[in-house]
């Protein structure tokens, strides 16, 4: 089974993809921490992601196709999050899915107002080691502010400030708005409202997605 999770910036996306990839088993694809990676050796991909902008939508197909092809060679059961941003890349992935006889089976979007994403987005903090994610309000972390799962150092990311998410917004209202819209004509969307607390839009989507869930199987059994 293949889920991508869509929605804006500090729309809890990241939350509830860990959550759902341990819940239904999923390998969970972040390509905010592969293109992350990259920029540790990339001083241009570094300054992208710093100023809060998308990295060039092809390349960025390129590397998420690069990072399956090496690292999930079975290419089944990924939680996609982060990737698609755009209809393009939507369209490659899918393409790249159907060659290796695999289909995505349902797309979760999380929706919030940018105000109150905002308003997380500069709450959030995330460990540096194993990239759990808090929130200083709604998810906070133990008191001495190491990760609770493995002891690291708690970190804001470098494109969690005002400009930056300025920036991340208008990204997003360009492009990913489109995507949604796209696939929203295409096939029926897991809508989620965000604006409640983490166990209520995890227990709207593991609902609306058991019923998808059972209706993709039933498909694939015929
Ligand atoms: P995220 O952690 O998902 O907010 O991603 C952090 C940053 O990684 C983004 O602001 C982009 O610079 C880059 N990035 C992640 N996914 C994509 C994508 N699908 N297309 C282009 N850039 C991406």
């Amino acid at each position: 089974m293949n889920i991508i999770i869509l929605g804006p910036p500090g729309s809890g996306k990241g939350t509830q993809a860990e959550l759902l990839a341990e819940k239904y088993n999923l390998f969970l694809l972040q390509t905010g921490d592969i293109a992350r990676d990259i920029a540790k050796k990339d001083e241009r991909i570094r300054k992208i992601m710093e100023a809060g902008e998308l990295i060039p939508e092809e390349e960025m197909t390129l590397y998420v196709i690069d990072f399956l092809k090496d690292e999930r060679k079975s290419l089944k059961n990924i939680l996609f999050d982060g990737f698609p941003r755009f209809v393009r890349q939507y369209d490659a992935m899918n393409n790249f899915l159907t060659m290796k006889g695999d289909d995505i089976d349902a797309v979760v979007y999380i929706d919030v107002s940018q105000k109150e994403a905002t308003k997380r987005i500069l709450s959030r903090r995330v460990c540096s080691n194993c990239k759990k994610i808090y929130n200083l309000e709604t998810n906070p972390p133990p008191p001495s502010m190491k990760c609770s799962k493995c002891g690291g150092d708690l970190r804001l990311r470098k494109d969690d400030n005002k400009a930056a998410i300025k920036v991340r917004f208008e990204f997003y209202e360009k492009n990913t708005k489109k995507l949604v819209e796209y696939l929203a004509k295409k096939r029926e969307l897991v809508k989620v409202d965000g604006e409640r607390s983490i166990d209520d839009v995890f227990a709207s989507i593991t609902k609306k997605l058991t019923s998808l869930i059972a209706k993709s199987e039933e498909k694939r059994k015929k």
